[in-house]
């Protein structure tokens, strides 16, 4: 590791990185490959913590906590930068949006140059452009403003220096502007709107404001210059909101493309594992929601591959080829791998699988699928079995350790001679109370989802050990399908929503119109 010790004398770099407004997908490329590289990273209060993810490596310093006697005072932190970089190679100061908006980024990068530690500065979306753009308020638009000026509010009427600032804000070449963005400005957001109107701004000015703007609790309050701010202070708007004055704002309703998701502001808590909880908790953020992410299984090797590998040995033997779960069908290939035995290997066989994320990984690796199950159950797929079709064939069936017999039974009464081989263990992961609340935050979300009867069944185990299954377990729940929904409701769950179609997909739309009928 002689690249990661710092030469002597020679400081790192240090990095000042914009993170964007809250939306972890505004981060930029640049910003990522930063926090994947970082050694240190001392970051702001207004950064999601979401994205902190990327630098899972790095120590991380959280400097915008407010203390007792205010901020982490801006001269500690240079102080910190400059230590930090004569240490270490790669040095990371993440701010929320930009850099060198409001960010007091031109200090920290100025008192670097003085001590001659080299920085880079990396832009990030500015809550300035980006908070209104997910209100629907374009900041600029041919017809209603070609020019837009951010302003600073002066959140804290403690900092000092607050007298000398304001003198500096010409309010009454603002109240000529067509469009202003005021940042840091709730709680003076009524002296403010008084200034612009004695300056010779219309009352009649459209503004709005918006609160936690591109996380799923964004809110917003549209008004004029006269009537928001009680608008605002009635509806509690509180710090981060970006506030927007001029006729773009009459925008919103026709624009407004975030706020309108069908899953706006749900809480929806994805139960899967690993890999397979981000499609569904991808699917649930586009359509609004927020996916919070509890792992409720956990997938692990058999104790032994041997009776997998001896079936792959001869794989000619069989007829046909089941797997009921993409964990089995992972696990098979990384088997096959190891035989170095690929798709042709498999050419004689047929595949049947259970449920399209089974399905589709089958045929990503190159296998096609001959046989689906019908509604995506085991038990369909047994039904549709022919006993023709079945009658003295071999069958290989790599599975979970623990697993329903039925659907075995039922290929055997068909006359197949069916072979179990394991393919993966499932169990529940051991999660403190602490742990599980760290997930689901301090309100019950407002729908589980069970894409598993497995994660149903160990969701139940774990909110009773951590003594809060009364909290949670009147939580409405979505199933993905019929055997998932009975686990579901066997473990003790209130199933209200289930797909007709058992997709991710599909849930993803069955739980979007369970929630407009709630309306
Ligand atoms: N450098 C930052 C601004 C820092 S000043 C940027 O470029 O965005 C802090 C102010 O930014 C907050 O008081 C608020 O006005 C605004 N802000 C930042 N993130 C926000 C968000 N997600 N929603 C609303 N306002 C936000």
């Amino acid at each position: 590791m002689a690249l990661k010790t710092k030469p002597k004398n020679k400081p790192g770099t240090v990095y000042l990185v914009g993170a964007g407004p809250g939306d972890p997908g505004l981060l930029t490329l640049k910003a990522k490959a930063c926090l994947e590289r970082a050694d240190l990273v001392f970051f702001d209060q207004l950064v999601n913590p979401e994205i902190l993810r990327h630098c899972a490596r790095a120590k991380r310093f959280d400097v915008g906590k407010r203390g007792h006697r205010g901020h982490f005072p801006q001269e500690k932190i240079a102080k910190l930068l400059v230590q930090a970089a004569r240490r270490h190679r790669v040095v990371v100061r993440l701010k929320g949006g930009d850099p060198f908006v409001f960010g007091r980024g031109g200090e920290e990068a100025e008192a670097l140059r003085r001590a001659g530690v080299p920085f880079e500065i990396v832009p990030g979306v500015t809550s300035a452009v980006a908070v209104p753009a997910y209100a629907g308020i374009p900041v600029t638009h041919r017809s209603f403003g070609s020019s837009v000026a951010f302003v600073t509010g002066h959140e804290d009427p403690e900092k000092p220096g607050r007298r000398a600032r304001d003198a500096a804000i010409d309010w009454e070449a603002l109240a000529r502007l067509p469009t202003l963005v005021l940042l840091m400005g709730v709680k003076t957001l009524e002296e403010n709107f008084a200034r612009l109107v004695r300056a010779g701004r219309s009352p009649a000015t459209p503004a709005a404001i918006v609160e936690w703007g591109s996380y799923p609790r964004q809110r917003s309050r549209v008004g004029d210059l006269r009537s928001l701010p009680r608008l605002a202070k009635r509806a509690g708007i509180r710090p981060p909101a970006v506030t927007v004055v001029g006729d773009v704002v009459r925008m919103k309703p026709d624009l407004d493309w975030f706020e309108t998701k069908p899953l706006f502001g749900r809480r929806v808590l994805v139960t899967r594992s690993g890999d397979r909880a981000s499609e569904l908790s991808r699917r649930l953020s586009e359509a609004g929601a927020q996916a919070l992410e509890l792992p409720a299984i956990e997938i692990r090797p058999p104790r032994s591959w041997a009776a997998l590998d001896r079936a792959i040995a001869r794989i000619e033997d069989y007829d046909w080829l089941i797997f009921t779960s993409v964990h089995a069908v992972e696990a098979f290939l990384s088997r096959l791998k190891k035989f170095r035995k690929g798709p042709r290997a498999l050419t004689h066989l047929k595949i049947a699988a259970v449920g399209p994320v089974t399905a589709q990984r089958l045929e990503e690796a190159g296998f096609p699928v001959s046989r689906l199950g019908e509604s995506f159950t085991s038990e369909a797929l047994g039904r549709s079995f022919r006993a023709r079709e079945l009658k003295g064939k071999r069958v290989l069936f790599p599975r979970a350790e623990v697993a329903r017999e039925a659907f075995v039974s039922e290929l055997r009464r068909k006359g197949a001679s069916v072979e179990v081989a394991v393919a993966y263990r499932s169990r529940a992961p051991r999660l403190s109370r602490r742990k599980i609340l760290a997930a689901l935050g301090k309100d019950a979300p407002d729908l589980l989802t069970f894409a598993s009867g497995a994660t149903a069944e160990n969701l139940a185990r774990l909110l009773r050990q951590a003594g809060l299954w009364e909290k949670y377990h009147k939580v409405p729940a979505a199933a993905i399908g019929p055997v998932t929904r009975a686990a579901a409701r066997l473990a003790g769950f209130k199933v209200a929503v289930m797909p007709r179609e058992h997709t991710i997909e599909a849930l993803v739309e069955a739980i979007a119109s369970y929630f407009s009928k709630k309306k």
